[in-house]
């Protein structure tokens, strides 16, 4: 939209954006039909800034083709659209539709799969395509992901991206949030925030997507999201938000530091080039808390609970991508749409370039987790690192840069704020049905003891305990439910673990994820979420129990169906 000559100024604080920075109440949409897309048409009058501002931005030469990005369109692809277009799609040779999940209102949550079977067998004999997963709009009033996934599909659809899939298999979800789409939330219909459930699967839309990575193991996920550009920047700094694309890989404890010197060489370099020769402007993601008053800017949490982080934690090189856009409505948006497909594009570029090393990453980092059970220490918890740094932003009346010298909490550098010696695996009662249940639904190896056992252990003793909200870097996270904190210390403990109990063992690839979900102590546990009864219901094993290794008896976490691809490739994690 070439909005340079037609943005007037409309002041500082525009009263039609406040609704859009606060944490988003999902105002009980009970009853009411969702329009095909009612937030998404912003009130005419209120541009969020000046024509000096607007004009740092100017329309791509070409704009993406998606019924959303129709001239005269004042409403986003709705989910009846963006159905019908993936049906068409799965048209295609070596195209395939696949149903991830359902969301709460009962809308389908949709995937496309290229294959790649429409372009020959895989570079050398034996190769395997490592898969690619690109999603988008788990936050649903975050739309320039979903219609751009929606113009790259187009491209790998026999289109200029098609020959890439020689080398790789690519899986494209646009929309993981369909009722927040339909109704403009930041949320999912019951309040809570997707993108912070990826450990704990309490709803049904992440646990769609953690099934699809189950099933997939992607070597490389890409969450398309949309940042705020005005709102509390404004309010706080005087500023307004100046890049068009924030760049942030898995920052979590325990990651291995060849996942992020992987990352950085193989797609983050080569994506920032695309940028650059493309004009747009980027930098690493950050956000500034919805407190008043709090001036830190952070960047992308540490929690293993977002999309990022957990994927991290699944061996997938793990990218988020933010473009502005929260509290603008469609101002920009084909420039918004325009930065995420250059990026997209060039993610796509790389993975295939380093096809056969992305695959190999991932199995070595795999089994180097899985070979470090019963060794060494693992990290519990950690935290950002406080640093400074002059961040560029805009001035909002002559749109010059406006360099800012802010607080930055940085995640490149972790803070490990609690560690324990890395047990050999965990114990849970018989009545931690549940927390076994998530964490299969992870895809985590867990055993059934079908006779007594003694066991090597050691147990949790609560020193202290407060419930509070889940902390983020936003503030807190959209959800009524609080969690249980505590600090703990640990105690030997002579375990006659009963028959019907399970036994994780770290002896296997999700090893960290494992740890993340069961060590009490941190504000993501299933402990603090009151997934586990009680600090009783589990416990740290120490020695390798005699029962053998996860490999020799687990329980498969799910059966494997004909079309499932791990029936097909041995060669894959499982
Ligand atoms: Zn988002």
């Amino acid at each position: 939209m070439g909005t340079g000559s037609k943005v007037r100024w409309a002041g500082l604080v525009v009263g039609g954006l406040a609704a859009c920075l606060a944490v988003a109440q999902p105002a009980a949409p009970t009853g009411a039909q969702p329009a095909s897309a009612p937030a998404s048409a912003p009130a005419p009058q209120a541009l969020p800034y000046g024509a000096a501002v607007a004009a740092r931005f100017p329309a791509p030469a070409q704009r993406a083709d998606t019924p959303g990005l129709q001239p005269g369109r004042s409403t986003y692809t709705s989910n009846e659209e963006l159905s019908a277009l993936l049906a068409a799609l799965a048209q295609t040779p070596g195209v395939r539709r696949v149903a991830a999940g359902v969301s709460q209102r009962g809308t389908a949550i949709e995937a496309l799969h290229f294959t790649g079977a429409a372009n020959g067998e895989p570079g050398p004999p034996g190769a395997v395509r490592p898969r690619v997963l690109l999603l988008g709009q788990q936050h649903g009033d975050e739309p320039a992901g979903g219609e751009a996934l929606l113009a790259l599909s187009r491209e790998l659809a026999g289109g200029a991206l098609a020959p890439l899939l020689q080398h790789i298999e690519v899986l494209v979800l646009p929309r993981a949030n369909p009722d927040g789409a339909a109704f403009g939330l930041r949320v999912a219909m019951d309040g809570q925030d997707i993108n912070r459930d990826h450990l704990l699967l309490r709803t049904p839309e992440a646990t769609a997507l953690a099934t699809l990575a189950r099933r997939f193991t992607p070597a490389l996920v890409v969450d398309v999201h949309e940042h705020t550009v005005v709102g509390r920047y404004l309010q706080k700094f005087g500023a307004i938000q100046r890049h068009d694309l924030l760049l942030q890989h898995a920052t979590a404890a325990n990651l291995p530091p060849a996942l992020a010197a992987a990352t950085e060489a193989w797609f983050l370099a080569p994506l920032r080039s695309a940028l650059d020769a493309d004009g747009l402007t980027h930098t690493w993601y950050y956000t500034n808390p919805t407190t008043p008053g709090d001036l830190r800017l952070s960047m992308g949490g540490v929690q293993p609970d977002t999309l990022r982080n957990v994927q991290g934690l699944q061996h997938a090189v793990s990218i988020l991508l933010e473009s502005r856009g929260v509290g603008i409505g469609r101002l920009h948006l084909e420039r918004r749409v325009h930065s995420h497909l250059v990026a997209l594009r060039s993610l796509l570029r790389s993975a295939a370039e380093r096809a056969p090393a992305l695959a190999a990453l991932q199995q070595a980092l795999a089994q180097q987790v899985a070979a470090a059970a019963c060794d060494g220490t693992v990290a519990v918890l950690a935290a950002q690192t406080p640093t400074r740094r002059v961040l560029p932003m805009l001035d909002p009346a002559t749109g010059a840069d406006l360099p800012l010298d802010v607080q930055w909490n940085s995640s490149l550098e972790l803070r490990t704020l609690v560690q324990r010696p890395r047990p050999c695996g965990y114990w849970l009662a018989a009545e931690a049905g549940e927390a076994v249940a998530r964490l299969q639904a992870l895809g985590v190896q867990v055993q059934t003891l079908a006779a007594p056992q003694p066991l090597l252990a050691e147990t949790w003793r609560e020193t202290a305990r407060v419930e509070t909200d889940r902390p983020d870097v936003r503030g807190r996270i959209a959800d009524a439910r609080r969690a249980l904190l505590v600090t703990v210390t640990t105690e030997s403990l002579a375990l006659q673990a009963g028959a019907g109990s399970f036994y994780v063992g770290l002896d296997q690839p999700l090893a960290h994820l494992v740890v993340a979900a069961l060590e009490p102590d941190t504000p993501s546990s299933y402990f603090a979420n009151r997934l586990l009864p009680g600090l009783g219901s589990a416990a740290r094993v120490l020695r390798r129990p005699s029962f053998g290794s996860t490999e020799a008896g687990s329980t498969a976490p799910s059966s494997v169906s004909a079309d499932d691809p791990r029936a097909a490739s041995p060669a894959r994690r499982e």
